[in-house]
């Protein structure tokens, strides 16, 4: 038997909770972001359940490395401008968060995230060691809003390798993932802001969002090389050869979920690119897009990780599931091609894409 799908009371009650969870003045560390920011997007990259999800706590350790990787690097003016500090943020009313000294300290040896990911041994050893900080710190901490603890997400016991979330629970993050990642990102860079021995790196004016949970920029000229040779170097969209500057397009839009891992790079032509914005693409482009994934997924990713970028095709697929599920629940148009040609969702395009996930899960997988 399935659990019931929450009442719109029940909806409104979590939605409130989070907002005050996150305007609780009492956090003295962003890991509580973090920890509310893994939390959601685990929910969004796994299948859709009304159930309740363990999610472990070595799998939060990870995620907490990916979200802090950028920030651990030094803020400042960029190359083009007069370096005057350059430092990291600090992230704590205290000394600087545990968590970012541990992720700083590794990256002194191996600056791209993809290039520790390959070397087991070191990973395994960063993201046990995050995975502790996030057990010690805010996993048993999180739901205390002004003294009083509600368990709304998970039940805290302590001395577990996971949590279990609530039934329910992943199917509201999935449902209001944009509005989550909006309060939480918000939340996040105003806690950095009002910390005082902030102030003079802020000062410097450097778009403080975009440094925080921006793209990965480095990795992708590398990224657009590969689909080049893959793609004959024609674009994705309109099939014409690229003239100018390749790009490597997000096919799901960063803006509306950051996925970074190559199954969801094509290469377009900056005219499709510039015009396709913030859609998504089409039934057309989609199944093309599945159909490419499940032919030369391996190869891709065989190819992609040396330039510098992870791949999970089931994790890819069940984004673009809640993506495309999401547009077609609320009318909102897909992307034709360049010009703004535009057609409503399609409930084809969420067969598509359900067929795609289920042929990737039964795909033999390395382990
Ligand atoms: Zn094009």
């Amino acid at each position: 038997m399935s659990a019931a799908a929450p009442t719109p009371g029940e909806e409104l009650e979590f939605l409130g909770r989070l907002r005050l969870l996150l305007a609780d003045g009492a956090f003295v560390s962003t890991y509580k972001f973090a920890l509310l920011r893994a939390i959601a997007d685990e929910c969004v990259e796994r299948a859709e359940t009304l159930e309740a999800l363990p999610i472990g706590i070595e799998r939060l350790g990870e995620r907490f490395v990916a979200l802090y990787w950028r920030q651990a690097k030094p803020y400042g003016v960029g190359a083009d401008g007069p370096t005057v500090v350059q430092g990291q943020l600090l992230q704590n009313t205290g000394a600087q968060a545990g968590v970012l000294k541990l992720v700083a300290e590794e990256q002194r040896s191996t600056p791209l995230l993809s290039e520790l990911q390959r070397d087991a041994r070191a990973w395994r050893k960063l993201k046990g060691s995050v995975a502790q900080v996030v057990k010690r710190m805010p996993l048993y901490k999180l739901q205390t809003v002004a003294g009083k603890k509600v368990e709304f997400l998970y039940p805290e016991r302590p001395a577990e390798d996971h949590i279990s979330l609530n039934p329910g629970v992943a199917w509201l993050f999935r449902k209001y993932h944009d509005l989550a990642r909006d309060l939480i990102e918000v939340a996040w860079i105003r806690f950095i802001q009002v910390l005082p021995r902030n102030a003079q790196l802020l000062s410097q004016g450097r778009e403080l969002g975009e440094f925080l949970f921006g793209a990965e920029r480095k990795a992708l000229a590398r990224v657009a090389e590969v689909l080049h040779a893959h793609q004959g170097g024609r674009c994705f969209y309109c099939d014409r050869p690229i003239l100018g500057a390749p790009h490597a397009d997000h096919f799901i839009p960063w803006s509306r979920y950051p996925l970074d891992l190559g199954h969801n790079f094509v290469l377009s032509d900056a005219a499709c690119n510039l015009d396709k914005r913030t859609w998504l693409p089409a039934a057309a482009h989609l199944s093309r897009w599945v159909e490419r994934n499940l032919i030369a997924g391996r190869a891709l990713q065989d190819a992609m990780m040396p330039a510098g970028m992870a791949s999970h095709l089931p994790r890819t697929l069940a984004v673009a599931q809640w993506a495309y599920s999401a547009d077609f629940a609320s009318g909102a148009a897909t992307w034709l091609g360049r010009t703004r040609r535009i057609e409503p969702a399609r409930p084809e395009c969420i067969m598509i894409v359900a067929r795609g996930a289920r042929s990737a899960t039964e795909a033999p997988r390395r382990p």
